[in-house]
């Protein structure tokens, strides 16, 4: 799903966020992405969905090789993944349904297939009965599954997720953490950038842990750790 080989990213003020990464994901994988702040976690997660394009090295996802893909072609490449903010992003003017059905509208889906998969999807993260209402009437939580409706909204074979419990407080954190199991359950790949130590020690899956721009520890099973 995910192949980098000796990915190197220098941005224009001379810091080196990735100094040489080589890592491969495999389909239907859950991937915590663990480190101190500033290590370079957020910038490995960028690149994979061509926020952030490397300065040197390769980058394959799903088989294509990043620095391939026109211009013109990477709304369609970024559709294939859906991407969780710590701080939501949804559209304060429209309701819950409006901002998941705006990812299919811009797509030109069908109207009924539209009505159909974002019923689907809220039913998934349990908010059919808030549909109607816009984000400044909802809690933090409620935003959170929102936004993670609009990611899988297209039915993605990766979900890119930095952060998402971050602004979230610990029992809130575990009702989004089962909405991505759930989505993990369903044969969706997801790489997830985390502080949240209990979660990572308690659901296992495998913990990438990156400082100074490498990866120095990657296992399956693994644990958060105490030193970051
Ligand atoms: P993390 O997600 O682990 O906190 P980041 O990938 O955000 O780490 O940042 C890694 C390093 O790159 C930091 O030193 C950060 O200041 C720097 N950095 C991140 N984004 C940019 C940018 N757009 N321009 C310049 N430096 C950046």
């Amino acid at each position: 799903m995910i192949v980098m080989k000796n990915v190197y990213k220098k941005y224009p003020n001379g810091v080196v966020a990735s100094n040489g990464i080589h890592v491969e994901i495999s389909k239907g994988e859950f991937v915590y992405v663990v480190g101190p702040s500033g290590a370079g976690k957020s910038t490995f997660i960028k690149m994979m969905y061509r926020e952030e394009v490397p300065t040197s090295g390769l980058i394959f996802i799903n088989g294509t090789e990043l620095s391939k893909i026109r211009s013109k072609d990477i709304p369609y490449f970024r559709r294939q993944i859906g991407v969780v903010f710590q701080d939501f992003k949804l559209l304060p003017k429209l309701t819950v349904y409006e901002n998941v059905a705006y990812a299919l509208e811009v797509i030109e889906e069908a109207p009924s297939v539209i009505r159909q998969k974002v019923t689907d999807v809220l039913k998934l993260v349990g908010l059919t009965n808030k549909m109607r209402m816009f984000p400044n009437e909802l809690s933090g939580g409620e935003q959170q599954r929102v936004s993670i409706a609009r990611s899988i909204v297209n039915s993605p074979k990766l979900v890119i997720a930095d952060e998402p419990t971050g602004n979230l407080d610990p029992e809130t954190s575990w009702e989004i953490m089962k909405i991505f199991e759930r989505i993990n359950a369903q044969g969706t790949t997801i790489v997830m950038a985390t502080h949240n130590r209990e979660i990572v020690d308690t659901q296992k899956h495998r913990v990438i842990q990156i400082e100074g721009g490498l990866i120095t520890r990657d296992e399956y099973e693994g644990e958060y750790r105490n030193e970051i």
